[in-house]
């Protein structure tokens, strides 16, 4: 029967078929297929398990369906290897603030380079606009037009009491992958939208995890209406790691259109004659982005 895996220890799969819920494992032959990869199987993966006829209660996944996209960063435990922190997204969402903490715009620019490099379409909310000045305001009306007219959905919200509809518009009939630092309410933001019930419940699974692993895993939470959320506690940012610096300026869809026109084809669009990507900064392209890229493409820690 067919199942989506909505929680994953490396060990053990959570995975709802219907309504309900079970715990399944993978037949070994499975994790030799992609050796480059620390985890065959992601949350949001779906596969098919059957009823393990050694041990009652437990399932056993037999096959993983294609995925439309999946993220992955680069392995904190095996150099060179990768690991798939979830799959089959609609959208990543950040979750960003400029008061306590301010969010940077490097941050902001790198995650959604890593969302254009698995192609999945990315949403920035503005948390705690309580908080903003007169000023903060104005930037992020600047913020917004921006990244608005990048092709990224923007919005400014507060997570305190309810959540707005048109926050909760956004998540609707969607699997919505959600990053942010810590302090930008993205904790908050999910007590918000996640029904108690189910929170009580990975809280205790949580625990019973406690002592076993030191990592925590992502994890694949319902909402109202046929929406999911995709939490990745710990995980700040996806990673970089596979993105060579001539592609950069790919994954910046501003910067797309002008690719194929600078003189040189190998342009990295810094200081080369007849740059056209260059030539359009402050307009199409503007200068905070472009800053944004010449700083990520003179970083060498995280990229090849
Ligand atoms: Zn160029």
């Amino acid at each position: 029967m067919k199942a989506l895996v909505i929680k994953s220890t490396g060990l053990w799969y959570e995975v709802k078929a219907g309504e309900e819920k079970l715990v399944a494992r993978l037949r070994g032959k499975f994790k030799l297929e992609e050796k480059k990869l620390t985890n065959p199987i992601a949350v949001g993966d779906w596969v098919e398990v059957n009823p393990n006829e050694q041990v009652d209660g437990e399932w056993v996944i037999t096959k993983i369906y294609d995925r439309e996209n999946y993220v992955i960063r680069e392995s904190p435990r095996k150099k060179g290897h990768d690991h798939i922190i979830a799959s089959n997204i609609d959208q990543g969402i950040l979750i960003v603030t400029l008061k306590r903490p301010r969010t940077s715009l490097g941050f902001i620019d790198r995650f959604l380079i890593s969302l254009e490099s698995f192609r999945i379409p990315g949403v920035i909310l503005f948390n705690k606009k309580d908080l903003y000045s007169e000023k903060d305001l104005l930037k992020y009306e600047e913020l917004k037009s921006i990244y608005e007219s990048v092709g990224y959905a923007v919005k400014l919200c507060q997570f305190d009491n309810d959540v707005e509809e048109e926050v909760k518009e956004l998540f609707r009939n969607k699997t919505s992958l959600l990053a942010g630092h810590s302090g930008a309410g993205k904790s908050t933001l999910i007590n918000r939208l996640i029904p108690k019930a189910q929170q009580e419940v990975s809280e205790i699974s949580n625990f019973a995890n406690k002592g076993v692993h030191t990592t925590t895993f992502a994890e694949l939470f319902f909402l109202e209406s046929g929406s999911s959320v995709i939490d990745t506690p710990g995980i700040k940012e996806l990673g970089l790691s596979d993105i060579e610096d001539e592609e950069l300026s790919h994954y910046f869809p501003e910067m797309r259109k002008f690719l194929g026109q600078c003189k040189f084809h190998n342009c990295l669009h810094e200081n080369e004659p007849g740059c056209e990507v260059k030539k359009a900064v402050g307009g199409a392209v503007s200068e905070l982005r472009y800053e944004s890229y010449l700083a990520i493409l003179r970083t060498e820690d995280n990229r090849k």
